[in-house]
């Protein structure tokens, strides 16, 4: 079960070259995707999510090409975007629940026993009653969590996780994450360091739209 990045371009209407000839070959555990803001880190992320299309290039995870066949990368996709969006007036359980229903989980007993083993999973569970709107920040980065981990999904991917948690949220937020690297494939988007060499077993660094370096964190310490 692997990611397969090959060639992936992709250039804006307005010229931006936000990717340039990646190449990039992601197994099981959690791989860091680390650069600046603007690197094009969040474009990778979008289009491997086939949220957008590239201009040239593909990207296939486990036989499946993501360009010919969407649908089935997205039912075997858990993606938490970098500005994911809640809706206030529902509850954690309801909004998990629709989301499982959208996700194509036929039976509502299935639905039902996956959500509150997620909510107790991210230690919501004893908040699921209450409104998302009133969530702090890192219960929300949880809740996120948790919406992505719906349907039991192959390939995970977080794009900028851990921005606006403060030190002690973060922790737990690490803590987390990697019980759920172990059988799937886990890209882990950020422009924090720590995020990466406290978290991933393998990593690449990206700028102006290319993978400058690809290696293990603790080996490319020198460039980070
Ligand atoms: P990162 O996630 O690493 O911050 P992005 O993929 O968001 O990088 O951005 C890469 C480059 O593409 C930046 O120069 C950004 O301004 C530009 N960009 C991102 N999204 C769009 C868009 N929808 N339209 C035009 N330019 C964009
Ligand atoms: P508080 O600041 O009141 O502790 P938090 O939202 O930080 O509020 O935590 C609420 C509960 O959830 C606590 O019991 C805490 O231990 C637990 N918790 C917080 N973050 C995580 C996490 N990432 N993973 C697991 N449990 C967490």
């Amino acid at each position: 079960m692997r990611l397969e990045i090959k060639n992936l371009s992709k250039t804006y209407s307005n010229g931006v070259k936000a990717i340039q000839d990646v190449n990039l070959s992601i197994g099981r555990g959690m791989f860091g995707l680390l650069g600046e803001n603007g690197a094009g880190k969040s474009t990778l992320m979008r289009t491997i999510a086939t949220l957008q299309e590239a201009d040239e290039g593909s990207v296939v995870f486990d036989g499946i090409d993501i360009a010919r066949d969407p649908v089935s990368l997205r039912k075997v996709l858990g993606y938490l975007p970098q500005e994911f969006g809640v809706y206030p007036a529902l509850t954690a359980e309801e909004f998990l629940l629709h989301i499982a229903d959208m996700k194509g989980i036929a039976k509502a007993s299935e639905r039902k026993g996956q959500v509150e083993a997620l909510l107790k999973r991210v230690n919501l569970w004893e908040d699921r009653k209450k409104k998302l709107g009133g969530y702090s920040g890192g219960m929300k980065q949880r809740f996120g969590i948790a919406q992505a981990l719906l349907g039991e999904p192959r390939l995970i991917i977080v794009d900028e996780p851990t921005a606006g948690l403060d030190p002690r949220e973060r922790n737990r937020f690490y803590n987390l994450l990697s019980e759920i690297g172990e059988n799937t494939v886990v890209i882990l988007s950020t422009h924090i360091v720590e995020d990466v060499s406290t978290l991933c077993s393998d990593m690449a660094i990206m700028g102006n739209g290319r993978v400058l370096l690809e290696g293990v964190p603790s080996t490319l310490q020198e460039s980070l």
